[in-house]
């Protein structure tokens, strides 16, 4: 007797649908093999399957000689999604149930050793995977299905799989109901309707609560204008963390493209809250330099998982504390922040993860945070300087925007505020993206060098600014090139929409302090 179902895994983002065959060959010694590179956590499948099928009241085959075949049987297979589908075709091969009765579904989900059905990472992709398999023709036996295409995932996350094959997925939490649906004997879990959308606008941070921070406020509108990675130093108190937050509000919604992705990730993160459907809010994230480089970056040892940096894809990346940072992590960030992606490689080929996303950066000014120009600080010269030397020129250089931050005026916190709103700020934002993507680019921050120059010109006097900035040292090559993309956000921002204008470079200059004089470092 031979039971196919349908299935996927997940690594990475990337789903693949895999096909379950149990053959019970009839003779032989009673066995349960595995082959088509399981590894080791689909090997203890094995054990849930037979105490889940044991304490849902069927039996399971200990006398039959069965062997499992995943295929293809090029890849490796890992996660616990396949314990659903393993159980299935084990009651098909010991013809407890008939394989009429699974034809043209796939499935997949975690068994409990009580029978229950458990969520399982990856649901978006892994449903992505299934739908295109599940009721189609020229895949294994599902090709001589009943073509009813059906999904069946874990009730926990079955909204996550909606997603991506609305009106297909059936939510399980318990295989025994699961088991008596299919036979007819009970009804099916109720398919899952598509979940709708989450707007742009829902749950936004509020700009106005930003009270009299002008210039930190406006280089926030310049930076999500022109998709410009911020560095923002300053003593605690100063609002940092609370700006940052406030970028990804007043960055233009995630088109659908960006949804799906942003979707895919979160799916595989296990970030996704139930019974949401596609988000179209930038993502928003603040890691802790403590957090592991796995963590941030992404990788894993069996399966590969996103890391932070791809968490954060289309959206914010708020790294709070700069200097605390491992020197390692942030050197692996390098790749990503050029390329818009990750790659993490590792026995078996690279996983290549998308993980474009707009740098947010704070830091004291010093270890005891008081910051040495008004002298309350409290450090020592070495300590300073040790402090400042975690901050090398190749990462300042990252960031167009660096201003200083300090707490806003107390008179400034009394009363109503006065302050814009995100609702106010963010279409000039739309706009400054909308001009970009007039230039062929997502934001003026990706403009290559090439394109400044024939794209985005610079008037005679703005270049004379700029070139005096270079020849007194105070702008490297690639500094020179940042102001001038900067100046082309401030521009687009000022509704000038000619050549870009001394005023624009020296606002530009503005949002471009030196850091090292911030931290005392080459003071
Ligand atoms: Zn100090």
């Amino acid at each position: 007797m031979l039971a196919t179902i349908s299935s996927a895994v997940v690594d990475g983002i990337d789903g693949l649908s895999i096909t379950i065959e149990v053959i019970n060959t009839g003779t032989g010694t009673p066995r349960f093999t595995v082959v088509g590179l399981p590894d080791t956590t689909i090997r203890e499948s094995r054990d849930r399957v037979r105490a889940a099928l044991m304490s849902s009241g069927y039996k399971w085959p200990a006398t039959l000689p069965l062997t499992v075949n995943l295929a293809p049987s090029d890849v490796r297979k890992h996660g616990a999604g396949l314990d659903l589908p393993l159980a299935l075709g084990v009651l098909v091969a010991s013809k407890q149930l008939d394989q009429a009765d699974v034809a043209g579904i796939a499935a997949v989900g975690e068994l409990g050793l009580d029978g229950s059905i458990r969520r399982v990472p990856g649901l978006v992709s892994l449903a992505e995977a299934m739908s295109s398999v599940a009721g189609s023709s020229g895949a294994g036996s599902v090709a001589d299905s009943d073509g009813r295409g059906e999904l069946v995932v874990p009730l926990d996350g079955a909204s996550e799989a909606a997603i991506v094959a609305p009106g297909r997925v059936r939510g399980a939490d318990c295989l025994r109901d699961l088991v008596e649906g299919l036979k007819g004997e009970g009804p099916l879990p109720a398919l899952v309707e598509a979940p709708a959308a989450r707007c742009h606008e829902e749950g936004r941070p509020e700009l106005s609560d930003v009270r009299g921070q002008p210039l930190a406020r406006w280089a926030l509108e310049v930076a999500a204008a022109g998709g410009h990675h911020a560095l923002m130093v300053g003593p605690p108190g100063a609002g940092k963390t609370m700006l940052a937050s406030r970028m990804s509000a007043l960055l233009p919604p995630l088109d659908a493209a960006d949804a799906m992705t942003v979707a895919r990730i979160h799916s595989a993160a296990g970030l996704r809250q139930d019974g949401s459907g596609l988000d179209l809010r930038p993502p928003f994230r603040a890691p802790h330099h403590g957090m592991s480089s796995v963590a941030l970056i992404g990788g894993g040892t069996a399966s590969i998982r996103p890391g932070e940096i791809s968490n954060a894809h289309g959206g914010v990346l708020f790294l709070d504390e700069l200097g605390e940072f491992p020197r390692s992590v942030i050197d692996t960030m390098r790749q990503p922040l050029e390329e818009g992606v990750v790659r993490i490689s590792r026995a078996h080929g690279a996983q290549v993860i998308p993980s474009r996303f707009q740098l947010v950066a704070a830091s004291n000014p010093c270890p005891c945070g008081n910051g040495w120009t008004d002298g309350t600080c409290r450090c020592t010269e070495a300590q300073r300087r040790t402090y400042a030397m975690r901050f090398s020129d190749p990462l300042l250089d990252r960031f167009d925007i660096r201003i200083e931050v300090s707490p806003p005026e107390p008179r400034s916190l009394l009363g109503r505020s006065t302050e814009e709103t995100t609702a106010e700020v963010a279409p000039r934002v739309a706009a400054a993206r909308e001009l970009a993507r007039s230039r062929g680019v997502r934001s003026n921050a990706e403009l290559t060098g090439g394109q400044l120059e024939a794209v985005v010109p610079l008037s005679d006097a703005a270049r004379d600014v700029l070139e005096h900035e270079l020849l007194r040292g105070n702008l490297t090559a690639r500094g020179f090139a940042r102001v001038w993309r900067v100046a082309r956000t401030v521009a687009d921002l000022a509704g000038a929409p000619d050549q870009i204008q001394p005023e624009h470079i020296r606002a530009a200059l503005l949002l471009r302090v030196r850091v090292g004089a911030l931290l005392g470092a080459a003071a």
